[in-house]
């Protein structure tokens, strides 16, 4: 395998870069920051990092994993082994280059330190709002601090008394000296140190002064000497002070930068403050929540990782900030389940059969044949009993023209089984359906009823006496908006509030309750199911709907 170049500009980019300077692979980085769950867009951006590395592997390419932990916070073990976890289910892998940014602090502080030597760095004392108004704007150029010109003795003697904590917060920061009247803000002196005694999960207190994300950064991916450090389309303008440091530190390789657009889905939202925001709040059960657009949560809802991987490939990597359409994604996720989804039958809204003219107490083994090229789909062996749970959804007594389904007098196949002929049925005082009768037609297993007698279809069932009930839950998409951080009374007004529907009384085929949790499986004419990841057992099976047969939405809008 090689490296596709015609694939993407980024692809393109890289080959002709090895190409040009005769090196045999890339290296790149996925630098998440320990703070959340990944998200579907981290899966485009891993899909990119990880991928360019896998393609390029038979010749050494590899990609890092760096926890991009600069900023002095507790370390969340949760958030750092459910990184791994999901990049890992999504199928790829770091292998020994697993790296923390916060392990090179002394790295960032030479090179700080270097840059104030060689009179390219200063430290301001000015207040924040003081230098955002010298900063100036797109029109004006900015106004020089009145400690740019400080000497470097007293640069060097002022940041190593911010590094003692003999400043407040705020009190002092290290700025780059580049050109405070770039057309580039963020050439105009940019802090690359600022001082926070927040204690830092890896260092502790060892440090009061921490690096800039634009600074640390480029210094991160030259110390572990990535190739092509790839990120999102918001760093474009950065990529000047990106060069500009990797140009004025000593360092030990030379990382390329370049910008891809983020992934936008609609009916979404991405940034991890808001999914931290209804995780909080309890609008959704936690990162794992079904609904969630994080890569657990798609997991939990039975979205197979070859769908994820499919549908970024499918997105592609481009400079254009778009809104995915999210009938894409479960359109691969159904194309995916189709061909590999095991078939079943289940009853979501259980409605009594009863076959009449067959002996109390009678059974019969039927095959059920999905498909008899590819028995694994599901061809199995089924038990028909006197008593059958059909879905209510398919007896009508008085139905439209067209009804395929069950209705006085009407003839349908129960799935696998006989034709039958519906010969009655009972009513509560409400008019509800309780119960229906019906007589099968002997010698029509496999075969058709005969001459005069039309089997309008085949209709889903499970036996009574051998069905287990289980739990179903009904997932739909968490928001109702197309676009929910258009909203201007906030994302939070766009939540559909029918987003999820248990079910307690469905049946399912006795051999489902020992189905392994995250078994993923079609039930018949309902949609794709997956054996919930935490809740299922054999005493409570529980079962989440990945996505239905068909887009309702689509049909919706319509
Ligand atoms: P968020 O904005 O959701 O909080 P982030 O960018 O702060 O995400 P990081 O942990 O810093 O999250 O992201 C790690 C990597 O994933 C970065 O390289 C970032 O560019 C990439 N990434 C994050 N969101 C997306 C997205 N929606 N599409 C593509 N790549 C993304
Ligand atoms: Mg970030």
């Amino acid at each position: 395998m090689a490296i596709d170049k015609n694939k993407d500009f980024i692809r393109e980019w890289i080959v002709a870069d090895m190409e040009q300077k005769g090196y045999t692979h890339p290296i790149t980085r996925f630098p998440p920051e320990p703070n959340g769950y990944l998200h579907i867009g981290h899966a485009k951006a891993i899909c990119l990092d990880f991928g360019v590395a896998k393609e390029s592997a038979e010749q050494g390419g590899v990609c890092h994993l760096r926890f991009d932990d600069t900023n002095p916070c507790k370390e969340d073990v949760e958030f750092v082994n459910s990184i791994q976890e999901d990049i890992h289910w999504l199928g790829f892998d770091w292998g020994e280059h697993l790296y923390w940014a916060s392990n090179i602090f002394d790295f960032y502080y030479d090179c700080a330190v270097d840059l104030i030597k060689r009179g390219l760095a200063y430290v301001d004392e000015q207040d924040r709002e003081t230098m955002r108004i010298q900063r100036g704007d797109l029109t004006h150029p900015g106004t020089p601090s009145p400690f740019r010109d400080r000497p470097v003795e007293e640069n060097l003697a002022q940041f190593e008394a911010m590094k003692a904590g003999k400043f407040p917060e705020g009190g002092a920061v290290l700025r780059a000296k580049i050109d405070m009247a770039s057309s580039n803000m963020n050439m105009r002196d940019p802090v690359i140190y600022r001082i926070s005694y927040d204690r830092h999960h890896n260092t502790g207190d060892k440090w009061c002064i921490y690096p800039m994300y634009d600074f640390a950064h480029p210094l991160e991916d030259a110390y572990e000497h990535i190739t092509h450090s790839l990120c999102t389309l918001e760093f474009e303008n950065h990529r000047p002070l990106y060069d500009w440091v990797i140009d004025n530190c000593d360092v030990p390789a030379r990382p390329q930068q370049r910008e891809f657009s983020r992934l936008n889905i609609t009916y979404t939202v991405m940034s991890k403050r808001k999914l931290r925001q209804m995780v909080e709040e309890g609008t959704v059960a936690g990162w794992d929540d079904p609904r969630m657009p994080t890569i657990c949560g798609m997991r939990r809802r039975g979205y197979p990782a070859k769908a994820i991987v499919a549908f970024c490939e499918g997105v592609g990597i481009t400079k254009f900030n778009g809104n995915t359409d999210v009938a894409r994604l479960e359109n691969e996720v159904r194309s995916e389940l189709n061909h590999s989804a095991e078939r079943r039958m289940a009853v979501l809204h259980p409605l009594k059969l009863v076959l009449t003219n067959v002996p109390e107490g009678w059974e019969e083994e039927v095959e059920v044949v999905i498909n008899p090229e590819q028995p694994e789909l599901g061809n199995r062996k089924l038990t028909l009993t006197k008593e059958v749970w059909i879905d209510e959804e398919d007896f009508m007594v008085e139905p439209p023209k067209k009804y395929k389904r069950l209705s006085p007098g009407a003839c349908v196949r129960l799935r696998g089984g006989y034709c039958m002929i519906c010969t009655g049925y009972t009513a509560d005082e409400n008019g509800k359906v309780t119960e229906v009768q019906a007589e099968i037609i002997p010698g029509t297993v496999g075969s058709n009823p005969p001459e005069g007698i039309k089997c309008k279809g085949a209709i889903h069932w499970v036996s009574v006496p051998h069905g287990v009930k289980a739990e179903i839950r009904l997932y739909d998409r968490l928001f109702k908006d197309e676009a929910p951080d258009a909203n201007p009374e906030g994302f939070m007004a766009s939540l559909n509030t029918d987003s999820l529907t248990v079910l307690t009384d469905a049946v399912v085929e006795p051999a489902l309750a020992a189905a392994p949790n995250e078994f993923l499986c079609q039930f018949e004419r309902t949609g794709y199911f997956v054996a919930d990841r935490y809740d299922h057992s054999p005493e409570h099976p529980v079962f989440n709907r990945s996505v239905g047969l068909r887009d309702s939405w689509a049909k919706m809008n319509k």
